[in-house]
């Protein structure tokens, strides 16, 4: 109803829709290095992350708020060149806040909306389905993270009511398997994913932002493009995942777990 411009935006919620949120950072020296990137790759990868959440719930983003801290090296060019990565996936910017700060900074909300009682979720896989990705793994690792994968969101609003559960693969097949297996209260038995190629299988499993969709199904309501079948959901102890018979650690990107270096 209202835009970027006045104190708050308006949003008039679509009747019979729930809406989603998600919210991230993107910082200095945690994420990206500076000079490691152009500002239009960091401003599309400050939105990617949010996108690809948007799409594993089933939803279709509508607005996102973006509140940026520029440091002093960032010139008035970067920051433009910044936005037009933001902008050019396609997300209204309903609003944000912009400061100046020792490191760029920037924290994205964005919202979704979906059917209501329709978003997919992680907690409600079902022993016997199957697992299945989007696509093939391992290629922003491959390539020192410099390759940013293009959020699944069509894949995601076709997967509501045919997919049981839904992550996107932010953080590694390894990790964000665990984190759909674990509350769905179930074990995951998995053979090795499609690889990217040029990726090692270990990128594939634990290299993580490769925003592809993770999700369990009956196979027979999967058309055979929208995924590759990896394994099976059974009964046993939550979130362990097998691969190949054996156990798989949750290796993937996890910031208070395991702290990593990452170019
Ligand atoms: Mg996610």
């Amino acid at each position: 109803v209202l835009g970027i411009g006045d104190d708050c935006a308006v949003f008039r919620a679509p009747p019979g829709q729930d809406l989603v949120f998600t919210t991230d950072l993107l910082l200095e020296d945690v994420h990206f290095l500076r000079g490691d990137a152009s500002p239009e790759f960091l401003g599309r990868k400050t939105l990617t992350r949010g996108l690809s959440d948007i799409a594993a719930m089933g939803a279709r983003p509508r607005f996102c708020l973006l509140s940026l801290a520029v440091p002093e090296w960032a010139a008035d060019r970067w920051i433009e060149q910044y936005f037009q990565g933001v902008l050019e996936l396609g997300v209204p910017l309903a609003g944000g806040d912009l400061a100046r700060a020792a490191k760029m900074a920037a924290d994205i909300v964005v919202c979704g909306s979906v059917p209501r009682g329709q978003a997919l979720r992680r907690d409600t896989a079902r022993a016997g389905d199957a697992i299945f990705v989007s696509g093939p793994l391992g290629a922003a690792a491959s390539q020192g993270y410099r390759h940013l994968g293009t959020p699944r969101l069509k894949l995601g609003q076709a997967l509501r009511r045919r997919a049981t559960a839904c992550i996107d693969l932010s953080d590694g097949l390894s990790l964000d398997l665990h984190r759909l297996a674990e509350p769905s209260g179930l074990a995951a038995e998995i053979g090795p994913p499609p690889v990217f190629p040029g990726a090692t299988l270990e990128q594939a499993l634990d290299g993580g932002e490769d925003y592809e969709l993770l999700f369990t199904a009956d196979p027979r309501r999967i058309p055979k493009r929208w995924g590759t079948r990896i394994g099976t959901m059974r009964k046993g102890k939550a979130g362990t995942v097998l691969l190949d018979g054996r156990p798989l650690p949750p290796r993937g990107y996890d910031h208070f777990a395991r702290p990593r270096s990452r170019p």
